[in-house]
């Protein structure tokens, strides 16, 4: 059982990203009224829906993915230390702005790699639950089926540790690729222009989430579109206006969201088999 200070423990540590979600909420709202006016109040109340399945994934990773993966990590750190795998370059002996440019830019390409990944079949049905929403806002960027949150955050800490970044680099990657994450998932006709050349826009990552057609299959970066020219999947005509989300058969709510995978792996036993894994 949880005595009280526990208990008083636990909901302060709750406070933090709930802090973080409220500011987030106020930020993202001033930049979309900003840049769009009142139609982006019908925009966010016609995303009622979705948004609710979002906060509520959100809730379940803080309370069980987050800890596992403390967990987890710690665990794979410690291993490396002893077993010395991490490559042995010394990034200290470059300046501090370097070293951050460089892990934003290694973690942008072994995430390209990894989103690639998850668009083949076997790790498809999890990662189709960030796919699901059909009302795209920044609140999709908290989407994420608790195994693809898993295995997204143990595969690109683990390959950025294993060049031997410090672990202030690895936090600084983490929050960029969060919150530059959050921010192209939002609702907003934003190309860049010529910059989308170098930059991931929200129109571009916009293409990467319609349902059919041309966009399927591209745009995997979050922050550098250099690797999608790089690798032949570059997307971005303009902004986006094609329907959202897909053809798989998830279901609503975030518990037939949660199942889904599990019922996929159940359908692979039988005959009957669907989705799309491109
Ligand atoms: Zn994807
Ligand atoms: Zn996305």
């Amino acid at each position: 059982m949880l005595d009280q200070g526990e208990i008083g423990r636990f909901v302060i540590t709750l406070q933090t990203p709930a802090l973080d979600l409220a500011l987030c909420a106020l930020a993202f709202a001033a930049l979309a009224f900003l840049a769009r006016g009142p139609a982006s109040l019908h925009t966010a109340r016609a995303a009622t829906g979705e948004v609710s399945i979002n906060l509520t994934l959100a809730i379940v990773d803080l309370l069980f993915v987050a800890p596992a993966l403390a967990f987890t990590l710690a665990e794979v750190g410690g291993w490396m230390q002893r077993s010395g795998m991490a490559l042995a370059f010394d990034w200290s002996a470059l300046p501090s702005w370097a070293v951050a440019f460089a892990v934003i830019f290694a973690g942008d390409f072994i995430g390209y790699w990894r989103h690639r990944l998850e668009h083949t079949p076997p790790l498809w049905p999890a990662h189709a639950i960030h796919h699901s929403d059909t009302a795209m806002t920044w609140t999709t960027g908290l989407r994420f089926h608790p195994i693809n949150r898993f295995t997204t955050a143990l595969i690109d800490t683990t390959a950025l540790a294993l060049l031997g970044f410090p672990p202030w680099a690895l936090v600084v990657n983490n929050l960029v690729r969060h919150y530059y994450g959050l921010f192209i998932h939002m609702d907003l006709p934003l190309t860049y222009g010529a910059l989308g050349r170098v930059f991931v826009s929200p129109a571009m990552h916009r293409w990467h989430h319609v349902r059919e057609g041309a966009g399927v299959g591209a745009n995997f970066a979050t922050v550098f579109s250099v690797f999608d020219q790089a690798f032949a999947t570059h997307h971005a005509p303009g902004p986006c206006t094609a329907p959202l989300g897909v053809p798989d058969a998830i279901g609503r709510g975030a518990l037939a969201m949660l199942w889904w995978p599990v019922r996929v792996v159940i359908a692979r036993h039988s005959p009957q088999r669907g989705g799309r894994s491109t």
